[in-house]
């Protein structure tokens, strides 16, 4: 089962897989029903249904984007732009969009860092030039080491630390003027990706909640509030007999006992 939420995050997946928002409709839709009929929990419902979107998009290739290949991000592949939709405007974990990806968390970190540099690159003309984004080498014995393929101001940025090294890498970053400029680049970089991923149209999302509420009523009359469901069971006339007969038995019975 879905939360109206869960929706809303399929319909940005869905958003940035396919260019066309009525071709995303439609997968989105047909994700959303296959879903529907299993059962799950809201989490396995959204991973299973953002896998299965990911995985048509696949199928589609670049033929059902041919309109928004000017755009650097759409002739990223579409596992590629879901991993950015799923970090940037989801604020997934790594190892829920490793998950629907089936690859290793650790994978989903390389790949973050990859694709937001070269994006950066490509689109911004940002770091490339300046080597903005790159870290600066450790400069006292306490500094983390930045790793080129996976720094830790990314890691930081993405909310992947636990709160122990969160704690130390904030009070490192108060004392050194070396990695918070690090951190800063990092964070600018981080902000020009953000803000040329495409960003879902919210006007779909009640008719998308409204479609699924729909699919699971007509699959799970009971999943009707109980109030409604017990005027429908009485409404039906072999009950209406049943209970009919069961008076009557009871009448009967009091009749004999008098
Ligand atoms: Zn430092």
């Amino acid at each position: 089962m879905l939360n109206p939420e869960d929706i809303q995050s399929l319909n940005q997946i869905g958003q940035a897989l396919w260019a066309n928002s009525e071709q995303s409709r439609k997968a989105t839709i047909d994700a959303v029903s296959a879903v529907s009929l299993l059962s799950l929990t809201p989490t396995q419902a959204l991973e299973r249904a953002s896998a299965a979107l990911v995985e048509r998009a696949t199928r589609d290739g670049t033929r059902a984007n041919a309109s928004a290949l000017h755009l650097p991000f759409f002739r990223l592949s579409s596992q590629e732009r879901f991993l950015l939709v799923a970090l940037h405007l989801e604020r997934w974990s790594y190892a829920r969009t490793a998950a629907v990806l089936e690859v290793a968390p650790a994978k989903v970190e390389t790949m973050a860092w990859k694709l937001r540099t070269l994006l950066d690159a490509q689109v911004l003309k940002g770091s490339a030039g300046r080597g903005g984004a790159t870290g600066n080498p450790p400069k006292t014995a306490s500094c983390p080491s930045f790793d080129a393929l996976t720094p830790w101001t990314q890691k930081f940025l993405d909310e992947e630390y636990g709160a122990k090294e969160r704690v130390f890498l904030q009070n490192h970053l108060m004392a050194c003027d070396s990695c918070r400029d690090s951190l800063s680049r990092c964070r600018a970089l981080y902000f020009r990706v953000e803000a040329i991923l495409p960003r879902a149209d919210s006007s779909q999302n009640d008719s998308l909640i409204q479609v699924y509420t729909q699919l699971r009523h007509n699959l799970n009359p009971h999943e009707r509030p109980l109030k409604a469901a017990l005027a429908i069971f009485l409404r039906r006339t072999e009950v209406q007999l049943v209970l009919a007969g069961a008076l009557t038995l009871l009448a009967v019975k009091i009749f004999q006992l008098g």
